[in-house]
This record gives structure tokens, C-alpha cells and sequence, in this order.
């Protein structure tokens, strides 16, 4: 895996293959290797030519990236790549509505960035044809604001809507809304009540770790509200791989190896909007490197130093891009590799009749039986339960109980582990602080217990033995 890029100049056509075997794999590591061989020695003052386009960069300090391209080829590149993972996936029909998750950084930069050139193609074409039959999906950008927990806490939000609007309206046309929110209005969308429930909600959870992820879930749950009340029915997010690569080894170190494969494929449609993910074959340093080239404006977010879990597990991942640039990739391969849910694919309906054919494979049929299957999935975090947990689920339906006994038995082991407060005192004060979004995913589900779990019980004694040693 460690082969040297030097020898492979001319070859740079891979990302159009996307084998799923190991040659790809190879490939693609050779060609990671060379993104900074060649940005190094981006100063040379030899003349050379852009492998894909053949221009002449200047002699000196003419940028050149990934295998010796010009800017605009690498541009060109990563749109390859992106525009790729959305087709291939059908990851959105021409009457979407998609909402793109900005949070500052290069990544959600680059996507929104992306969405927006395909939304303008998806134009021309439209205006071009005579029938005018395909509609053009539209995009929206949501932004939340998180200064509450940031090292300088800002009380203005109308200082970031002034920072992120210069960035969102040049995209046009085609018009995009822009929705911004705090964090805590998941709480309460009373500004002073939301940030003394938030505070109380965070501060109730001991565990570093289980603090940040506790904020990554309720960042999730107030991305879905904002869709679901403004109409979206995608939600775009900028995950690349560096960023799975850091959550498939956390995931498992905090024991989530079950739920793993949902959270590495492209798509994710286990929440009421369904998640994609079109940034999946780009790593940071590729984005970070575009942004920089095409002078993408992105914010500075200033993080608070952190002892979790997430933080050590990502600079040892950082460690180890230094090591080799291909490791991050070979990670959140090597995970891809685990059985992906029902839920991974998007359920056939009405629009897939604006697919050419070979994409359709993409949709699950409704008829078979596997998407039949429910899952039930932890209030906190979303990830489906194992069997053990869903037994604990079982166990207390069937006694008497309380409606925190009802939700604790429903969250998954590492959110027991990591999150829940141990004291009944303070886990009966937790949970009366709990937005409802995440509390009334349980009451939903307990409705129709008794038959949930016979539906899964019979299919996951077949499913446990594939996913048994996660
Ligand atoms: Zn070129
Ligand atoms: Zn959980």
C-alpha cells in the first residue's frame, strides 16, 4: 500500500474507475501518496506540463497538486469525484429539495460548492431542453451556531448571519435560503431558556466524550427539525474520509461496532430526512487544498481543547496521514467491508421514474422483504439496536415502569455507558431536560412494540451472525 507515487505521473485517471477491489485501493493510495510529493514541490522551476490538460504551468511557484495537475484539473477532479458519489448512489432526484449543512469548514465549504456547479448544470440542461420535462432540485444552507460551547462565547447572532451570508449569496442564481440557528434552540426556541437548558443538559453529563457526542447528536436532531419545518427532504453533510476514518476507530473504542456500518455508507435514510454523504472518497487535505486554490472563504472555528476520546482518536489519525496519506482511506475501506443496514439505500417511490435505468438498482424495492424490516434505534444517538439490546427493551415493556425507565432501556450501551447520568436523581433531571425530539422517538416506538419485535427478532438471528464480532 505504501508504493511511492513518483513513478505514476501519467496515471491519473483513477478516480473515474472506483473499483471497490484492492487494485483500486492501490491506486487510489499511490495517488494520495503524491498530493504532497507534488504540493511540495510546488516551487520547482522546471517547466511542466498538466498531465490532464496539457497547460503549461508557470516555471515557478505554479501550484501543482495530486499527480502534477493544474488547479483547474484538480477542481475538475474532485467534482469527478463528488458528482460520482451522487450518481452512483442517486443520491438526489431532480424534485429534491436539499438542504446543505454548513458549519464553516472546508469540507461543507467544498460541498456546498458543489451542489451549487450541479444545481447550475442541472439549469442549463433544463433550459436547454426543448420538453422541459426534468424539474431542477433546489438547495437551501443551514448554518448552526455553536459559540455557546466555543472558547469565546458570542451572544450575537446577527454577527453570524453577517459572516455567513458574503459566502452563501454569490451561490446564485439559482436562489438559496439560508437558515440559521443556535444550538440551543433545540431546547427551546427561547434564546435565554434554550441556553440554560443546554447548559444543564451538557453539564449533567460527566464524561468528556460523552459530552461532545451528546452535542453531535442534538446538532443532528436540530438539523432534521429545520428540514423537516422548512420542507427539505435531503440533508447534505460534509463527512469526508478523514472524518469517517476518525469515527470508524472510535466508534469502536466506544463499543458501537454494531451500528458502525450504518454510519460509513453514502447514504443514511434512518432519520424522517434522509442523510447523504457526497464528500465520502475525499479526504481533508484535498478539500482544504481546493478551498485554498479556488479561494473558497471558510470561517475560523475555534475549538475548545478537549482530553475525549474523539480528540485523541483524531490526531492519532492525523499521526498517521503524516505516516502514509493513503491510511485514512484504507480505514473507512476496511469498514465499507462490514454488511451496511436496510437503511443504507434509498427506498424506491415515485421519483426514481426520472432515473436512467442503471440507477434504479440503487432504490431498494419496497416488495422485498429486507426493507420490510424495522429497526429500532437509540433515542440519543440513532443507532440501531443489537439483540441484547433490544432484549432490555423487551424486558421492560413487559413490567411496569416509568417513562425514564422506558427511555433508558431504549438507549444503546455506549450511550448508557457514556452519557447517561448514573444517578436516578440526576438521570430523572437529565431526562426531564431532554429536547423532545429525542424523547419522543421512544413513545413512537413503543406503540407497537409487541409486534417490532417479532418482525426483527426473526430477522436478526440470521443478521447477528454476519455482524457478530463488529
Ligand atoms: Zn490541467
Ligand atoms: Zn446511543
Amino acid at each position: 500500500m505504501a508504493s511511492c507515487g513518483g513513478g505514476v505521473g501519467a496515471c491519473h485517471q483513477s478516480h473515474c474507475q472506483r473499483s471497490e477491489e484492492d487494485g483500486g485501493a492501490e491506486e487510489e493510495a499511490r495517488e494520495m501518496a503524491s498530493v504532497s510529493v507534488d504540493s511540495c514541490a510546488a516551487g520547482g522551476g522546471d517547466l511542466v506540463r498538466c498531465p490532464k490538460c496539457g497547460e503549461e504551468a508557470a516555471a515557478k511557484g505554479g501550484p501543482r497538486v495530486l499527480n502534477g495537475m493544474c488547479p483547474s484539473c484538480f477542481h475538475a477532479h474532485l467534482f469527478g469525484k463528488f458528482k460520482l458519489a451522487v450518481t452512483t448512489n442517486a443520491m438526489i432526484s431532480p424534485t429534491d429539495k436539499v438542504l446543505v449543512a454548513f458549519s464553516g469548514g472546508p469540507a461543507s465549504r467544498v460541498a456546498l460548492q458543489f451542489i451549487h456547479e450541479m444545481q447550475c448544470k442541472s439549469l442549463e440542461s433544463w433550459d436547454a431542453s426543448k420538453s422541459q420535462a426534468l424539474p431542477v432540485f433546489s438547495v437551501g444552507v443551514v448554518f448552526i451556531d455553536e459559540s455557546i460551547i466555543s472558547v469565546n462565547p458570542s451572544n450575537d447572532i446577527n454577527k453570524t448571519i453577517e459572516e455567513i451570508r458574503p459566502i452563501v449569496s454569490p451561490l446564485s442564481p439559482p436562489h438559496k435560503d439560508l437558515h440559521v440557528a443556535t444550538i440551543e434552540n433545540i431546547c427551546s426556541m427561547n434564546c435565554n431558556d434554550g441556553k440554560t437548558k443546554l447548559k444543564k443538559l451538557l453539564d449533567s453529563v460527566p464524561d468528556a466524550t460523552g459530552k461532545e457526542d451528546l452535542l453531535e447528536y442534538l446538532r443532528m436532531h436540530l438539523l432534521q427539525k429545520i428540514a423537516l419545518d422548512n420542507g427539505y427532504n435531503k440533508l447534505v453533510l460534509g463527512s469526508c474520509t478523514s472524518t469517517l476514518a476518525c469515527h470508524v476507530i472510535s466508534a469502536t473504542a466506544k463499543g458501537q461496532g454494531y451500528s458502525l456500518p450504518a454510519d460509513v455508507q453514502y447514504v443514511d435514510a434512518r432519520w424522517e430526512v434522509p442523510v447523504v454523504l457526497p464528500l465520502h472518497d475525499c479526504v481533508t487535505e484535498e478539500l482544504k487544498m481546493l478551498c485554498h486554490l479556488d479561494g473558497m472563504e471558510t470561517l475560523q472555528l475555534l475549538k475548545k481543547p478537549s482530553n475525549s476520546i474523539n480528540s485523541l482518536i483524531s490526531s492519532f489519525i492525523s499521526h498517521l496521514r503524516d505516516e502514509n496519506p493513503s491510511r485514512e482511506r484504507t480505514i473507512v475501506r476496511t469498514a465499507e467491508k462490514l454488511k451496511p443496514f436496510g437503511f443504507n439505500k434509498f427506498v424506491e417511490d415515485k421519483y426514481h421514474e426520472f432515473l436512467p435505468s442503471r440507477l434504479r438498482c440503487k432504490f431498494q424495492n419496497t416488495s422485498n422483504s429486507e426493507s420490510a424490516l424495522a429497526e429500532v434505534f437509540c433515542p440519543l444517538c440513532g443507532s440501531p439496536l443489537s439483540e441484547p439490546e433490544l432484549q432490555s427493551v423487551s424486558d421492560i415493556q413487559e413490567k411496569s415502569h416509568t417513562a425514564v425507565e422506558v427511555f433508558t432501556a431504549h438507549c444503546c450501551e455506549s450511550c448508557s455507558f457514556q452519557i447517561l447520568p448514573k444517578e436516578p436523581v440526576s438521570l430523572q433531571q437529565f431526562y426531564s431536560i431532554l429536547p423532545q425530539p429525542m424523547t419522543r422517538r421512544v413513545t413512537g416506538s413503543t406503540l407497537d412494540h409487541s409486534m417490532l419485535r417479532e418482525l426483527i427478532g426473526d430477522c436478526l438471528l440470521v443478521d447477528d451472525y454476519d455482524n457478530d464480532g463488529t
